[in-house]
């Protein structure tokens, strides 16, 4: 487990090489609730999880006043608790969870921000809307009454080298781009979430204002 002072440390040095306008996500898997609790007392507001059975027991026991992003595939015969748990959907995926999520938030009766998981990568075996398909999902997310979109997220290509994710990060900007200029009722692109723990500064560069931090902040995850 990482001291709290260890996970201070780094925050602070990040957001030193980030500016001001772009906001840090700790990215929550296999954590525990010392080390998520410790990085809100070190300031950060947002925090994803990628399960929703890890989320439920974390989120309700922890009781700080973060905003909750799921960040990872979700099952549809789990949409409802993801409903119940989470402030904004990063990984909105396909147009069969956009139909559930909005079925199960007019039952709770919840309005729930979404980002379109964008595969900027084209790749097969990943989740994520293709780039092409992108704004007809935005266009379907307009016309619904719980749902509205608040932007995208995209993962790319898994490497190790920074610069390798660049290209993914630009298509991704601009679909975002092109959404806006679409303006498409109760639609408010403002969050553009890229980059990881290897990857964020080229993210930010890149235009990303919302970067999703595990190992960096957190340390190496022991599983
Ligand atoms: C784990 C994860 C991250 C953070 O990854 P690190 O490399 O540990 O920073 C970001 N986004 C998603 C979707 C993840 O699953």
């Amino acid at each position: 487990m990482e001291t709290a002072f260890n996970i201070r440390r780094r925050i602070e040095q990040v957001r030193k090489e980030i500016p001001e306008h772009v906001e840090i996500l700790g990215a929550a898997k296999t954590r525990s609730m010392e080390d998520v609790r410790a990085a809100y007392e070190a300031g950060l507001k947002y925090f994803g999880h990628n399960y929703v059975q890890e989320a439920q027991a974390m989120i309700p026991g922890l009781e700080i006043d973060a905003k909750w992003h799921l960040i990872g595939h979700l099952q549809r015969n789990k949409a409802r608790f993801a409903v119940e748990l989470f402030d904004m959907v990063e990984s909105l995926d396909s147009m069969r969870l956009a139909r559930e999520l909005e079925k199960r938030c007019s039952e709770l009766e919840k309005k729930m921000p979404v980002l379109i998981e964008v595969n900027s990568g084209r790749e097969e075996n990943k989740t994520g809307i293709m780039p092409e398909e992108g704004v007809l999902l935005a266009e379907w997310l307009s016309g619904q009454k719980y749902l509205h979109l608040a932007g995208l997220m995209t993962m790319g290509p898994l490497t190790g080298d920074p610069e390798f994710a660049r290209p993914f990060y630009k298509e991704t900007r601009r679909l975002f781009e092109e959404i806006e200029r679409q303006k498409f009722p109760n639609t408010d692109m403002k969050v553009l979430s890229m980059g990881m723990s290897n990857s964020y500064k080229v993210a930010v560069e890149e235009g990303a204002n919302l970067v999703r931090l595990g190992t960096l902040i957190f340390g190496p995850r022991e599983t």
